[in-house]
């Protein structure tokens, strides 16, 4: 059937009742209790005047409040927008300039900061949502934050000249239910604007319809054998407002009727702690989450065992992550890729014994691929080399907001995305990533894979994390360089380094400068920012 988000959500709320939808901090919220709620948001966010097609901000961690917004937001025909909660203002303020929300809905922390940005980019209604009160937690994250302490208390943040149309989520809720009759989105309709991660230019919003959003959800559903209809225990860890959490948390989790366990913040103890009460069955994650949960349970070994399947995406999951993984759950972990302008997954390793660690897999259902020459997109590589990876299929997106430039450079005839990454296929269809296309490094007529690179740094057993750049060479063009992040106790010896390389890496691959990073600089997700590191390093 081709169902919106809306009617996808709607079909669990009147098939799983009584079953929990959501739990937070060990409180859980029924299908009933959550279709409720979205119908009230609804109705309080319609009388506020958000009518089909206006972008609805959402400005938050992971919550139950964030889940209920963007059903709510969605039921009205309107547009979600997910941001990043720990963005600084300049970077929201930026994003909210893009997209031009008239109503946002927002944690404390920066009810303030939007409340203060310029007439024309600020948006009519602000929705504030006090998770500082209601949730110690929220004050431990908040440490941590790069935005500055709200500077009014929650009392000040009712009506004041200044933050006019500010309203707190619970008198928005309190409404009546929104009318079973009033219109509903369309499948072509646009559902979401997700920002891309930034990771090599500023973000970009990608234009995701419902019909992009249910096929992903329903791809990736398909992908996980054995998934029990309404005995599913995931757990999102991943921040809903990337588009891999809100794909493989939020909108999968809502399609089987499971129950989605949040976390604000990636906090080993925290996930342990639930797994108690709550045993996760479904974990999607990144490589980082896995070594550390793996480190953090091996007094409790039993902790993880419920997990059966774990599939890790965004950035490439190294082979010992996955061995350390498979012996302390019993469950598989598997590879995927995919990017927010695909929904965002668009190939995937089997979940059983034909799986192949190293490569990301296989096309998903209704996906097809091309390899083609980046500099030629029309012309497809030799089978078996390296190219750009294409990609063709129901999730690919609409485009990007308001950029009809890139958006025609990403978007090909034909239906094609462009993703920007070198890939390879084998014989048999497997797909292995090399780098992406913007971040090789060109030294003296050699591209180097600065993923190769760092594989090599870090096979040393003193180098915990590994970011290889290319720097301006007095002889033009560009040379290697790398910043790492030794384990606790080594010693740097960056000699010692460039030996250890030396004896995997032809010379000119082999770094010509190497600088330790106490901490290397990484996206929300868990990707090193290679721009940055380069930054830092051209600095010095
Ligand atoms: P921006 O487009 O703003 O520069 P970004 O590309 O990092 O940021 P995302 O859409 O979050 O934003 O990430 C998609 C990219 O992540 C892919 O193009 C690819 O480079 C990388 N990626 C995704 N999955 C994997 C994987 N399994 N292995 C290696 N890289 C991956
Ligand atoms: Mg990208």
């Amino acid at each position: 059937p081709s169902q919106t988000l809306v009617d996808m959500i709607d079909d669990v709320v009147g098939r799983f009742r009584r079953r929990p939808a959501l739990e937070f901090f060990g409180a859980e919220t029924s299908y009933h209790e959550l279709g409720e709620q979205i119908a009230s948001a609804a109705e309080g966010l319609r009388r506020l005047g958000v009518k089909a097609g206006d972008r609805v901000a959402i400005v938050l961690p992971n919550c139950p409040q964030h889940v209920v917004a963007f059903y709510a937001a969605l039921r009205l025909g309107a547009i979600v927008v997910e941001h990043n909660p720990l963005y600084t203002p300049p970077e929201l303020r930026h994003q909210f300039e893009d997209h031009g929300a008239r109503v946002a809905i927002v944690w404390n922390k920066v009810a303030d900061t939007v409340a203060d940005f310029p007439r024309d980019i600020r948006p009519d209604h602000i929705v504030a949502i006090d998770l500082t009160r209601a949730f110690p937690f929220a004050k431990r994250l908040a440490l941590r934050l790069p935005i500055p302490k709200a500077r009014r208390s929650r009392a000040a943040l009712t009506t004041t000249p200044k933050t006019r149309g500010l309203v707190e989520w619970e008198r928005l809720t309190s409404r009546r239910a929104l009318s079973k009759r009033h219109p509903r989105p369309s499948l072509d309709d646009t559902a979401v604007l997700q920002y891309t991660s930034g990771t090599t230019g500023s973000p970009k919003g990608a234009v995701l319809s419902h019909r992009n959003l249910r096929a992903n959800a329903m791809q990736g559903r398909a992908w996980v054998p054995g998934l029990a209809e309404g005995d599913e225990v995931f757990y999102g860890v991943l921040p809903l407002f990337h588009a891999y959490g809100m794909t493989l948390c939020l909108t999968t989790a809502m399609s089987i009727g499971a129950k989605l366990v949040l976390f604000p913040t990636f906090d080993s103890k925290l996930v342990l702690d639930a797994a108690r009460t709550s045993p996760p069955t479904f974990l999607p994650a990144v490589p980082p989450i896995y070594d550390r949960l793996v480190r953090d349970a091996a007094s409790q070994p039993r902790a993880l065992r419920s997990i059966r399947f774990a599939i890790s995406g965004a950035m490439s999951l190294p082979i010992a992550t996955v061995d350390r993984w498979e012996s302390a759950t019993g469950g598989v972990l598997v590879e995927g890729y995919g990017m927010t302008e695909s929904a965002p997954i668009t190939l995937g390793n089997p979940m059983g014994p034909t799986r192949r660690p190293g490569t990301v897999g296989v096309p998903f259902p209704s996906t097809e691929i091309r390899v083609v020459d980046p500099e030629d997109p029309d012309v497809d590589v030799a089978a078996g080399e390296p190219g750009e990876l294409l990609v063709r299929g129901p999730q690919v997106f609409q485009g990007y907001w308001r950029r009809p430039v890139e958006t025609a450079e990403t978007l090909r005839p034909g239906g094609w995305l462009r993703t920007g990454d070198i890939v390879r296929v084998s014989d048999d269809g497997f797909v292995t990533i090399v780098d992406r296309i913007k971040e090789l490094i060109i030294t003296g007529g050699f591209n180097v894979s600065p993923s190769e690179v760092e594989a090599a740094l870090l096979a040393h057993p003193d180098v915990r994390g590994a970011a290889v750049v290319g720097l301006p060479s007095p002889s033009g063009g560009e040379s290697v360089a790398a910043g790492v992040e030794l384990r606790e106790g080594a010693v740097f010896d960056e000699s010692a380094l460039r030996d250890f390389c030396r004896g995997s890496l032809t010379p000119y691959k082999v770094p010509k400068r190497i600088d330790e990073f106490d901490e290397l600089p990484r996206s929300l997700i868990g990707k090193v920012l290679r721009r940055e590191v380069r930054d830092v390093l051209l600095e010095q």
